[in-house]
């Protein structure tokens, strides 16, 4: 799972910090179900696990008819049984552009702000408001380019560009870059040119441009694009998405919107929160009327053990309110202490919340789907093993955790090109296996070498680490 809060944005077509940095759940695109909700064997990148995927299906459903209000989804299960990556898979189903915030419940304690403050921006972060604008776009012939330069001062030119259309002439001030740019990419007068009003976004037709930024000339940041031959499109469509939480930060007036940048966002105000709330409600509830506002939301929170009873009634509250992001918790725990308090509870979630759940199971997974997810993510991370050296991954995977096996895979690749092979052999694997160890063999090594560890406490009672 993942231990970062963070919000991944699953884009369509790969980005290139993607291609570097290849998620755990990159292979995810979905819950791989049949229009009759039954699930594939292996679809969309998802591998057995067959009755939750299932029920997951109905649970999309629920969501999409928004029957969900209300009530979270809690899977529950043994580590490394896809939990994660079933919340994932709703999430993509959801369309391949929510955003999914992942975050683990241990997280709350350890940021510099009240555990419910915490929570509280984790939901406004996975709730995201979607608008869609229309563009205009200003297409004309190029009359001429004018180029100023002073004679003293800073150096910084100025510039005028005339531009025709069907309507009228328009005269454009231009700042010093975007003159210069245009002079280097020849636009002469005669050219057919567009710009982009809101993004202030020059293109002209078949033909490729540097970019050219810093231009301010509409009040935007500009940047030269490439035009499609054909046609210039006179219409375009922007999406923006931003989240409360940005919205928050940005109207809050003691932090400014630069403390996005900072990420030093500290506490924020609830009358902030309450203005904002009854602005985007107003929208949603006018949705007819302003069809380019939708939400989009998914919030997952691991280990939801670790949170306490003061997180639990946040967490019923926050359920009851109008924008609720459709709240995932995983645990792999069952009955089990409720954190600051002496009662025992199913997976140390209080009756009162419990009550509201939709509760999936996972189960742990057979050799063959092992076999199969570990072949999902060599094609994945586009390492090729050969048949002995799967069957062998294959058996780490079953014995000590699915999680540590898919770990092995880039760095027996990475062993295997070093050598110059193009296929990842048994040996590659084993190298890797004895350079990098597994949980128990890493505990083991821990109690043999105890004494030579610095701060060694092993003498106090054991930390409650999951
Ligand atoms: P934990 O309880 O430790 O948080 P988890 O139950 O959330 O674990 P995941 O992190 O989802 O487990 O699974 C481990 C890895 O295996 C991930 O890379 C995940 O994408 C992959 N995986 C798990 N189940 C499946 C599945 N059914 N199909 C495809 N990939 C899977």
């Amino acid at each position: 799972a993942m231990k970062q809060m963070a919000t991944t944005k699953v884009p369509e077509v790969r980005d290139i910090t993607r291609i570097e940095r290849i998620g755990a759940h990159s292979h995810i695109r979905g819950l791989g179900l049949d229009d009759a909700l039954e699930p594939r064997q292996v679809s969309q990148g998802m591998v057995g696990q067959l009755a939750s995927r299932r029920a997951a299906g109905l649970i999309l459903e629920m969501i999409k008819d928004g029957h969900i209000a209300g009530r979270a989804v809690l899977i529950a299960g043994q580590p490394g049984t896809g939990k994660t990556a079933i919340a994932m898979g709703i999430a993509q189903s959801l369309g391949t552009d929510t955003p999914f915030t992942a975050m683990a419940g241990s997280e709350i304690f350890s940021l510099e702000m009240s555990k419910t403050e915490a929570l509280s921006q984790a939901f406004r972060k996975a709730i995201g408001v979607r608008i869609k604008e229309e563009t205009e776009i200003i297409e004309g012939e190029v009359v001429e380019i004018q180029i100023d330069r002073p004679a003293t001062g800073t150096g910084a030119k100025v510039g005028k560009l005339t531009l025709k259309t069907t309507e009228m002439e328009t005269i454009y001030d231009l700042g010093s870059k975007m003159i210069e740019s245009l002079s280097k990419e020849r636009v002469q007068a005669g050219d057919v040119i567009t710009i982009d009003k809101a993004t202030g976004k020059i293109s002209k037709l078949g033909r490729s441009f540097t970019r050219a930024r810093d231009y301010d000339a509409m009040g935007a940041q500009t940047q030269f694009v490439q035009c499609p031959e054909g046609e210039l499109q006179k219409r375009k469509e922007v999406v923006h998405t931003v989240s409360l939480h940005e919205i928050d930060v940005i109207n809050s007036r003691t932090q400014g919107f630069l403390a996005l940048f900072s990420g030093d966002t500290g506490e924020i105000k609830s009358e902030v929160r309450e203005q904002i709330n009854a602005k985007v409600l107003s929208l949603v509830m006018d949705l007819k009327s302003f069809p380019g506002l939708d939400l989009i939301y998914v919030l997952f929170i691991d280990e939801v053990h670790m949170l306490d009873m003061e997180c639990f009634s946040f967490l019923n509250r926050a359920l009851e309110s109008d924008l609720s992001p459709v709240l995932i918790m995983a645990t792999n725990r069952g009955i089990t202490r409720i954190r600051g308090t002496n009662y025992q509870s199913p997976h140390g979630i209080p009756i009162d919340l419990l009550d509201r759940l939709l509760i999936i199971a996972t189960s742990p997974y057979t050799e063959k789907e092992t076999r199969q997810i570990l072949k999902i993510r060599c094609e994945e991370e586009d390492v090729e093993l050969s048949e002995e050296a799967h069957t062998v991954l294959t058996r780490i995977g079953q014995e000590t955790s699915l999680r540590y096996a898919i770990q092995l895979i880039s760095t027996a690749g990475l062993v295997c090109r070093k050598r110059r092979g193009t296929e990842v052999q048994v040996e590659d694997i084993k190298r890797v296996y004895s350079l990098f160890l597994d949980e128990s063999r890493s505990s083991q090594y821990m109690k043999e070498y105890q004494d030579s560890f610095l701060f060694n406490e092993t003498t106090q009672p054991t930390m409650d680490t999951s």
